[in-house]
């Protein structure tokens, strides 16, 4: 197993490994035409067309316990949807397929919202009681119908927005490479995970392009756009939002030190530590910023996975840490005082397809529910954020 996921590492790239952390663009790294590669079936995912029907049918059909709104559109025009459940003053927001090639993350949600929704059982009902969730699934469809990562979206189109940029280069998370999966030459598109800033408020300059990685984004796309102005309304209306959960796909690994393959790696640290020598830089959210927060909450998702007993559920591993992303929405959210939650789900639609969907859609609709009941009894709070630290890495 271990063998057969570093030949997978070479062959296939980069790309298919890069999960949160960035793709390489060098449209060297591979050379096959895009035409030429036989694309793995998507068909049980969901796609935008289904959502729309789904969360029509979700509102109708909950007796009054889900609310549906339509939030922003897409680059291309296409409805970007919000789900909230529940009226409890503790805010769990969470959001899947900002990346269009990964999946699951739509299907477990939209499982959850109808089951929260629409059960009686105590359980459920005390979530929603104690919480308010806030789902949004799919937030960027433009990318979803092309089964891509990046949206679809050209610079002038941003300089269109924002005059002010005429004349800077493009940003550095702007796709315009080839590769074996995907022409982003003759559709170009950005990288909308890397479009977030700490300062919900930022108006771009054209001093911060083209910056790199490490150093924030600036709301040029609409999707973006529309999931900030959600946590801005959320922040408005509750003082903050509790916890912020973002679901991803990363590609073939083992628990480190083992041949065991990860079903999913967790991670709540995405900048370094405002409060530590290396956070100097983020310096101005000392005082939001609650990293221990973020370690229970994954203690909370790691340990309701275990509790499914030795199976893939409990091949469960850490995301690589000391990362700096700041233009993530999970670094700015952070930075902005909510606990943090990544989940990386193994394998991305465009070579791994829809292989064991049910196995992961439980794995995720597991890890989200020990946060969801966690938080609404405040067993999160008896939680030892010194744990995480135990939660096995990843062998990448
Ligand atoms: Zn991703």
């Amino acid at each position: 197993m271990k063998k057969r996921s570093k030949i997978a590492l070479l062959s296939g790239a980069i790309l298919l490994s890069a999960g949160l952390v960035t793709p390489a663009l060098n449209s060297t790294v591979v050379s096959a035409n895009p035409s030429e590669v036989k694309k793995p079936s998507i068909s049980g995912f969901i796609n935008h067309d289904e959502l729309k029907r789904k969360m029509e049918q979700l509102e109708q059909t909950s007796n009054g316990n889900v609310e549906v709104n339509i939030v922003g559109y897409s680059n291309h025009g296409r409805e970007i949807y919000k789900a909230t459940i529940g009226s409890g003053d503790k805010v769990v927001f969470i959001q899947s397929e900002i990346h269009g090639n990964e999946k699951v993350g739509t299907k477990a949600l939209l499982n959850m919202i109808e089951e929260i929704g629409k059960s009686n059982s105590p359980e459920l009902r005390q979530l929603r009681e104690e919480l308010t969730i806030v789902a949004m699934p799919m937030v960027n469809p433009d990318a979803t119908e092309l089964n891509r990562r990046g949206n679809e979206m050209t610079w002038d189109e941003v300089v269109e927005q924002f005059p002010q940029l005429a004349g800077s280069q493009p940003s550095w998370n702007y796709y315009t490479y080839i590769n074996q999966y995907w022409d982003y030459a003759s559709n170009p598109g950005f990288d909308v995970n890397r479009d977030f800033n700490p300062d919900l408020n930022y108006v771009p300059q054209p001093d911060d392009f083209p910056n790199r990685s490490s150093e924030p984004g600036w709301f040029i796309t609409p999707e973006a756009q529309t999931i900030r102005d959600v946590y801005k309304d959320l922040q408005n209306q509750f003082g903050k939002v509790d916890v912020f959960v973002d679901l991803h796909h990363q590609g073939e690994y083992v628990i480190e030190g083992t041949d065991d393959p990860v079903t999913l790696s967790l991670s709540g640290v995405f900048v370094p530590d405002p409060n530590t020598p290396e956070g100097e830089k983020y310096r101005d959210y000392a005082d939001t910023y609650n990293g221990e927060f973020s370690k229970q909450l994954n203690i909370s998702a790691y340990q309701a996975l275990q509790q499914m007993g030795n199976s893939p559920f409990g091949n469960i591993s850490l995301y690589p840490q000391n990362l700096d992303l700041p233009g993530t929405a999970l670094g700015s959210f952070a930075l902005n005082g909510s606990g943090a939650v990544l989940f990386e789900i193994t394998g991305q639609t465009q070579s791994y397809g829809q292989k064991k969907l049910g196995q992961l859609t439980k794995a995720v609709k597991t890890g989200l529910y020990g946060i969801l009941n966690s938080v609404a009894t405040d067993e999160i709070y008896e939680l030892d954020a010194e744990d995480y630290d135990s939660i096995p890495l990843t062998e990448r």
